[in-house]
């Protein structure tokens, strides 16, 4: 199924969106993670209220206000690996094959059709990275990689925006990810039962219409199973959690000269079976 956040008559609700897009019907739950944390989706979404035409509701991002931190991969593709160790061997090489984990603070994720915020003042490099993202559905602990599909509730898309000087000029990349305006989520969470586990579902993103990345979720280094495994071997991860699993090739610091985000620009990041998820930079 596809679940949505959404604004009607002033109110956030909690939706199913239809098939085909053109419908959603209320839940009866507060939030999306009230929702997850349930454990009890499906009998909830056998409780959906009356139909009302997508185009009288406003789409938020799924999961609006996680309640931590999203975790996130970086270098998870090879050609994204070697592009950004192009751009700044010091930030981004790589001298060993393990995973790179970072957090980002989402204190209000970007709805689709929403504004990614520019912040001229703080940086002048503002840079896209189209991600699949995963969101767990139980609690998650001694996880075996052959058993991670199991802890998923679901998957989305973020646009893991970076101001890429600030990213590089702080020893971590935490202030650099964080800022306000910089994690667009949507358009809507489409349950893991409808998606063979491990995905390996085409992702892309655009810029003014112009595809900059292309690839296949399938190619990730650290595959969702091996990186729930190394996680929960150490730490308790919780239902709601966000892990984006790292960006491709074709990001703005990869091309020569680099190619960032400036107002008025329009970011597409497109994963398959999804969606796509549409934002003007501002
Ligand atoms: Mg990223």
């Amino acid at each position: 199924m596809k679940l949505v956040t959404y604004l009607h008559d002033g109110a956030e609700r909690v939706g199913l969106l239809s098939g085909d897009g053109s419908v959603v019907r209320p839940l009866p739950c507060p939030d999306l993670n009230s929702l997850i944390e349930s454990g009890d989706w499906e009998r909830i979404a056998g409780q959906a209220g009356e139909e009302t035409p997508l185009e009288r509701v406003t789409l938020l991002a799924p999961i609006p206000r996680p309640r931590q931190d999203m975790i996130c991969l970086g270098m998870n593709y090879k050609d994204h690996l070697e592009e950004a160790a192009g751009y700044d061997a010091g930030a981004f090489a790589k001298e060993k094959p393990v995973a790179v984990y970072f957090s980002k603070r989402v204190t209000e994720a970007v709805p689709p059709e929403g504004y990614i915020q520019s912040h001229t003042e703080l940086t002048e490099r503002l840079d896209y990275e189209a991600e699949l993202a995963v969101i767990l559905g139980r609690t998650a602990k001694n996880v075996k990689a052959a058993e991670a599909g199991d802890y998923i509730f679901g998957y989305t898309i973020v646009n893991d925006v970076s101001a890429r000087d600030v990213q590089t000029g702080h020893k971590q990349w935490y202030f650099g990810k964080s800022l306000d305006g910089f994690t667009p989520m949507g358009p809507c969470i489409v349950t893991a039962d409808e998606i063979a586990f491990p995905p390996a579902l085409e992702i892309s993103a655009k810029v003014n219409g112009e595809t900059r990345q292309r690839a296949n979720t399938a190619w990730l280094i650290n595959s969702i199973g091996q990186v729930l495994e190394e996680l929960t071997a150490g730490m308790t991860l919780m239902p709601g959690t966000v892990i984006a699993t790292g960006t491709p090739a074709g990001v703005g610091m990869g091309f020569d000269p680099p190619e960032f985000l400036k107002p008025g620009d329009v970011v597409e990041c497109t994963v398959e079976g999804i969606g796509t998820l549409r934002n003007t930079v501002k």
